[in-house]
């Protein structure tokens, strides 16, 4: 029996890996795949199925725990963001070569925008380079169905199978016709093969062709043949599409009025692309247009440049998403329509800028750090203290962990030209688990001088609070062994590791300036900066906003709401004084540090 259900595409990604008996899944979170895991965990707890759900520490372990159970014969999936993929890329591509018994999902969520990612990189590029098929969803149902299809076809052909949805199926929503869950009956079996699990370099290069055949098999595999969606009539032109593009264009054809004199085809499997359809494109048009996102994965395998149009050719935007608006007008072009002159979207209006939520830690953290080293240099990390970077204290934000290695880069180039800079590079403590520690060791070895400030708010903040190996506690909330920082931290060889609530921030800054004199002359110092994210504590109810007034004292200097930028404290103009709004303000106590004439007090 199956039931009609208004799903988010997350979750409908989840209930379709649960229903397909997926036994084991790992992930560590990233916009926008990071309710994926969550929702695994809530299905597999309502449909009673007995699964292995974790977040791991990174994207590479949580791939190499999934692919593990893969080919033990079992059903598993790994989901993460597409530059998650770049750190789990080493063992992505061994699997392919080993390949798997079971079957074996790589989820990997592309944000064309980007939204809320450093780079706008395509997954199915670097599926491409690993030889690994993949599967393109448009919506969120059809997300769901796809994660039943890509077992099945990682199963008929031993291989890995990437899912990649993009930004707007992962967050859209939409009723479902959900699948019903059919307990797996599945047992773990490895059978052992050195020659294939333990593969040396000529086994290798036996691998790698027995996985270029596969390739060249699964391009007519009939499950996930291209379709036509609008048969009939024999039109010189088609658009070929996939993604959430496809989901405009079968729209936008219905409004402009074109079905009859364009055929509209969607690519679910956009590599490896169908050997005959291509074939069947190059027979029967004289022009095709292919809209992809976010790179011209489709287009490439075509490859006919006279008459194929895309991002190759300049004829589709090479960068962005494909939004309506603009296929509207690519439609229109290549249809010979007047093209309408709809406003395109521009991703937002000014607004306020965005910044560290009232109460936020963090903000004491920056703060203090600008006090306590105001000519230095500040190497930063991969969250929500990014928002640093308004409060003056983070320079440099480059991938996951590299707060770390930029901080003893600048210290070896600086001392190279005879210079003595004060550098405090900050890292969360989700990211600290996650990349960190490699770095710190490498720092510690070649004798690096910097002070490191691990922001150690309990949580993984930016992408929804999911659990850190700090946290004691499991994905689905159950009680977990909880990793000791400060023990970790020390074992990595540092000799100076104190631990401080920022929000007391005299102390802090007093902290912070006796670890910049270890760093100076002993080489690396850590500052754990501990107290819980300001969001948890909200939700638990613990603010007291009565806490804090401005007295007649305040002189309309602007330092704390430039310097200190807490949402909470709202500059009046008309007055030119600062006021508490008392519907944020968390009553932290922190701003009445911060105010030179003492204006800010505890009420
Ligand atoms: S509260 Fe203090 S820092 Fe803020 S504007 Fe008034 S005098 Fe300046
Ligand atoms: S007490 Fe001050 S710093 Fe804390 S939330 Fe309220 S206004 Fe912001």
């Amino acid at each position: 029996m199956s039931d009609l259900i208004l799903m988010q595409g997350n979750d409908a990604i989840a209930r379709g890996l649960v229903a397909a008996g997926c036994a084991v899944a790992a992930s560590y979170p990233g916009t926008p795949a990071s309710e994926i895991l969550s929702s695994i965990d809530r299905w597999r707890k309502k449909c009673g199925a007995t699964m292995h759900v974790e977040w791991a520490v990174n994207e590479k372990v949580a791939l190499e725990i999934a692919y593990t159970a893969a080919i033990a014969g079992l059903r598993a999936a790994v989901s993460m963001k597409q530059v998650g993929l770049n750190v789990a890329s080493d063992p992505f591509l061994s699997a392919a070569y080993l390949g798997v018994t079971g079957g074996f999902l790589v989820v990997s969520a592309d944000d064309p925008g980007p939204h809320s990612s450093q780079t706008e990189q395509d997954s199915r590029l670097l599926a491409m380079m690993a030889k690994v098929p993949v599967l393109d969803p448009a919506s969120p149902a059809q997300a769901m169905s796809l994660a039943g299809t890509g077992f099945d076809l990682s199963e008929a052909f031993g291989v890995p199978v990437m899912l990649r949805p993009t930004t707007r199926v992962c967050h859209a929503s939409q009723d479902v016709d959900a699948p019903p869950f059919l307990p797996s009956v599945r047992e773990a079996r490895f059978v052992k093969d050195p020659a294939r699990w333990a593969a040396t370099p000529l086994f290798r290069r036996k691998l790698h062709d027995r996985l270029a055949e596969k390739i060249e098999a699964i391009a007519s595999w009939p499950a996930t043949a291209p379709i036509r969606v609008n048969p009939g009539g024999s039109p010189a032109k088609a658009v070929v599409a996939s993604g959430v593009a496809f989901s405009h264009a079968r729209e936008l054809f219905g409004e402009l009025g074109i079905s009859d004199r364009i055929a509209l085809y969607q690519v679910t499997q956009p590599y490896p692309l169908h050997a005959a359809f291509i074939d069947h494109l190059l027979e029967t048009y004289a022009e095709i247009l292919v809209l992809e996102e976010s790179a011209p994965v489709i287009e490439m395998q075509i490859a006919d440049r006279r008459r194929v149009r895309g991002r190759m050719t300049g004829a589709v935007p090479g960068t962005g998403e494909l939004l309506p608006e603009i296929v509207e007008r690519l439609l229109s072009r290549f249809a010979g329509l007047p093209v309408q002159g709809r406003t395109l979207s521009t991703g937002g209006g000014r607004g306020r800028r965005p910044t560290l939520c009232p109460g936020c830690a963090h903000r004491s953290s920056f703060y203090a750090i600008r006090k306590a080293a105001p000519a230095g240099i500040f190497p930063s990390d991969i969250g929500c203290y990014t928002l640093g970077i308004n409060l003056g204290a983070v320079d440099t934000v480059l991938c996951m962990g590299a707060a770390v290695s930029q901080a003893a880069g600048f210290d070896y180039a600086n001392r190279l030209s005879g210079k003595q800079v004060d550098i405090v590079a900050t890292i969360g403590d989700s990211t600290f688990y996650h990349a960190g520690i490699p770095p710190l060791i490498d720092a510690v070895v070649q004798g690096a001088r910097f002070v490191l400030v691990i922001l150690d708010n309990g949580t993984t903040a930016m992408t929804g609070n999911q659990p850190t190996p700090g946290s004691g506690i499991g994905a689905g909330g159950e009680i977990t062994a909880a990793i000791d920082m400060e023990g970790l931290v020390r074992a990595c060889g540092v000799s100076f590791c104190r631990t401080a609530n920022p929000d007391r921030l005299p102390e802090f800054v007093a902290l912070l300036k006796e670890a910049l004199v270890h760093s100076r002359e002993r080489g690396v110092a850590v500052v754990i900066a501990r107290q819980p994210c300001a969001m948890v504590a909200f939700a638990a109810g613990g603010r007291d906003p009565g806490a804090i007034a401005i007295t007649a004292e305040c002189n309309g200097c602007r330092h704390c709401v430039d310097r200190f930028e807490c949402p909470s404290l709202v500059f009046d103009e008309a007055a030119n004084r600062v006021r508490i709004d008392e519907m944020t303000c968390t009553g932290c106590g922190v701003c009445v540090h911060v105010c030179p004439t003492g204006a800010i007090r505890s009420a």
